[in-house]
C-alpha cells in the first residue's frame, strides 16, 4: 500500500515540476514577450533589461478583472513569443481566449508554479465554493517565486543570455528582500489593535496574512460582482463590532461603494475616515513595482497609526 502512496506522490510531484518547466520558444536574440499586465511587464523588464522587447495585454490602469479579449489582443498575443499571465482568473476572459488560441504561442501562468500551501482561496458566502486569491504580489516574498519563474522562461527561450537574467534576478530578488524588511519595520508603527484593512474587493489577503493584518471588504477576490444592500450592512455591522474607523479607496475601481459604506456606519452613528488610495491591482503613477509596495504601506501606516 504504502508503494502506491509512494508513487502517487511522485507521480504528483512530477506533474508540478513538469507544469512549471519553462516553454520551449523560438531561439531569438532579441524577443517579444507578452505580459498580461502592467505588474508582470514591470517584473519582466527587471529581468529581461534591455534583451527584451515586452509588451501587455491589459492596458496600464485598467482593472484586470474585467478584461475581455479582442481581436486586436488575439494578433498581438499569437505575434509574440510568449505570454505570462497572472492565472487563477485575475485576468477576466483571458484564460478563455489563451485556450482558443491554443499553442500558437505559448503561454505560462505564474500561480500555477506558486507552492500550493502558499496559496489563500476565498468561499463564496453563497455557494460555499472555493477560488484561489490571486493578488500575491502583495507578498514579497512570493513575488521573489515569480522572479525566478521568469528567469527561468526568459532564458529559456534565449539561452546566449540566460547569463544576463539571472544577475538581473539576484539583484532584484535583493530589492524584494529590502523591500520585505522596511514593511515589516514599517507595521510596527500600527498599534497592534489597529492592524485592520478594509476594501472593496479582497486585493489584500496575502499582505495581510504575511504581516499581520485582518482585511475586510465588500467583493471577494474578484472586482467584478455585484454588491447588493445586504452587503453593505453586513460589512458595516461587522466594523462597528470591531470598532474600525478607517477604510481604503483602491485606484481602479470606483469609490461610490465605500462611499456607500462609510455613509451606512454613519448613518448608524459610527464614524469612519478614508484612509487614502491603495494600488491593489495595478501600479500606479510610479510605474515600478517596489514604488507600488511603499506607496501601499506608508498609506496604510500613515492612516492606521493613530485613530
Ligand atoms: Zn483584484
Amino acid at each position: 500500500m504504502k508503494k502506491i502512496y509512494l508513487l502517487i506522490s511522485i507521480l504528483i510531484l512530477g506533474m508540478v515540476f513538469i507544469a512549471c518547466q519553462p516553454k520551449t520558444v523560438k531561439n531569438k536574440y532579441k524577443s517579444v514577450v507578452m505580459s498580461s499586465n502592467e505588474i508582470i511587464d514591470d517584473l519582466v523588464k527587471s529581468i529581461g533589461g534591455n534583451f527584451i522587447e515586452t509588451s501587455m495585454v491589459i492596458r496600464k490602469g485598467n482593472d484586470p478583472h474585467s478584461y475581455t479579449a479582442t481581436e486586436k489582443d488575439i494578433i498581438r498575443i499569437t505575434d509574440s513569443s510568449l505570454i505570462i499571465y497572472n492565472g487563477g482568473s485575475l485576468e477576466g476572459r483571458l484564460e478563455w481566449a489563451l485556450s482558443k488560441i491554443g499553442n500558437i504561442t505559448p503561454a505560462v501562468s505564474i500561480i500555477d508554479c506558486l507552492p500550493k500551501d502558499k496559496l489563500i482561496y476565498d468561499t463564496d458566502k453563497n455557494s460555499g465554493k472555493k477560488t484561489v486569491n490571486h493578488h500575491f504580489w502583495h507578498d514579497p516574498v512570493l513575488w521573489k517565486i515569480a522572479a525566478h519563474f521568469i528567469a527561468d522562461n526568459l532564458a529559456s527561450m534565449n539561452n546566449v543570455n540566460q547569463q544576463i537574467y539571472f544577475q538581473n534576478e539576484e539583484v532584484f530578488l535583493y530589492t524584494l528582500d529590502t523591500l520585505n524588511n522596511y514593511i515589516k519595520e514599517q507595521v510596527q508603527k500600527i498599534p497592534a489593535e489597529n492592524r485592520i484593512i478594509v476594501t472593496e474587493h479582497d486585493a489584500f489577503a496575502y499582505f495581510g496574512a504575511s504581516y499581520g493584518f485582518e482585511t475586510y471588504y465588500l467583493h471577494g477576490s474578484s472586482s467584478s460582482s455585484d454588491i447588493s444592500s445586504a452587503d453593505i450592512n453586513e460589512l458595516a455591522a461587522l466594523l462597528i463590532e470591531k470598532n474600525v474607523t478607517t477604510l481604503f479607496l483602491e485606484a481602479t475601481l470606483p469609490d461610490k461603494n465605500i462611499r456607500l459604506l462609510q455613509s451606512t456606519l454613519k448613518a448608524a452613528g459610527h464614524f469612519v475616515k478614508i484612509g487614502g488610495t491603495l494600488y491593489s491591482d495595478t501600479l500606479g503613477y510610479n510605474n515600478d513595482y517596489e514604488a507600488m509596495m511603499r506607496h501601499n504601506v506608508d498609506t496604510i501606516v500613515n492612516a492606521l497609526s493613530s485613530k
